[in-house]
């Protein structure tokens, strides 16, 4: 069980908090309007109304032996770049800090946060995605242009081996799993058979995922 402040409990501070609760582990929620750390008292493991950028707030609190931190406030970007750095300075492990601007962004990975997170772009881009391509179920971009993405088998991979089909050579793609209904296959080998239905986890580059037309 790990012991995690999240600071400001708005919709997304809100969000992770009960997320993290629900996944077993310590969560103190702070938040500086009293009507939020109400609405969580009954949800978290501690909640405390407070400003977190105030000279001693996050020590007094003890939020040094915290395992890690959530900023969560988006809107105050002086508030959410202070308490990073203060919550640093604390020693906190891991500090994952929200921007709500790439200027915001840099500015936090550089005073130290371990983790930047632009839900309002992550989740827009996802929405349109989504919306373009609504065989891509899932996408995980590990560098600017290569992915891993869950993804409904495209049709000219139904009734095809991986052999036959030559992802690797033709896309630079890698399937790393099939699931089918309930099953699931972890390891696919040259032999197994795509069929329809079958959903797929690829890696490769963006490029090639596109013009297999997984992207
Ligand atoms: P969300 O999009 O998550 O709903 P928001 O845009 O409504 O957030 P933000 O300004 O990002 O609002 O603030 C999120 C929460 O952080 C609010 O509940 C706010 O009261 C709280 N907050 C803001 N400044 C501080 C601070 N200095 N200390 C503690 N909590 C703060």
């Amino acid at each position: 069980m790990k012991k995690i402040a999240v600071i400001g409990l708005g919709r997304f501070g809100e969000a992770v908090s009960v997320a993290l609760r629900a996944s077993g582990h310590e969560v103190l929620g702070i938040d500086i309007e009293e009507t939020r750390t109400q609405a969580l008292a009954d949800a978290l493991s501690h909640v405390v109304q407070a400003d977190a950028t105030r000279e001693g707030v996050l020590a007094d609190l003890g939020l040094a032996s915290f395992d890690g931190a959530v900023v969560a406030m988006g809107a105050d970007i002086e508030a959410s770049v202070l308490v990073t750095v203060l919550l640093k300075e604390l020693g906190v492990r891991q500090v994952i800090a929200r921007a709500s601007s790439a200027i915001h962004g840099k500015v936090l990975a550089k005073v130290g946060a371990d983790r930047v997170v632009f839900p309002e772009r992550d989740m827009g881009s996802r929405v349109a995605q989504g919306l373009l391509n609504p065989d891509v179920l899932e996408q995980f971009e590990l560098l600017p242009d290569y992915s891993i993405a869950e993804v409904n088998a495209a049709e000219f991979t139904h009734g095809h081996s991986l052999r036959d089909l030559d992802l690797r050579q033709r896309f630079g793609a890698n399937v790393i799993l099939i699931r089918r209904g309930d099953s699931v296959n972890a390891s696919p080998g040259a032999d197994d058979v795509i069929l329809e239905g079958d959903v797929l986890v690829v890696s490769g580059p963006n490029e090639g995922l596109r013009r297999m037309g997984t992207l």
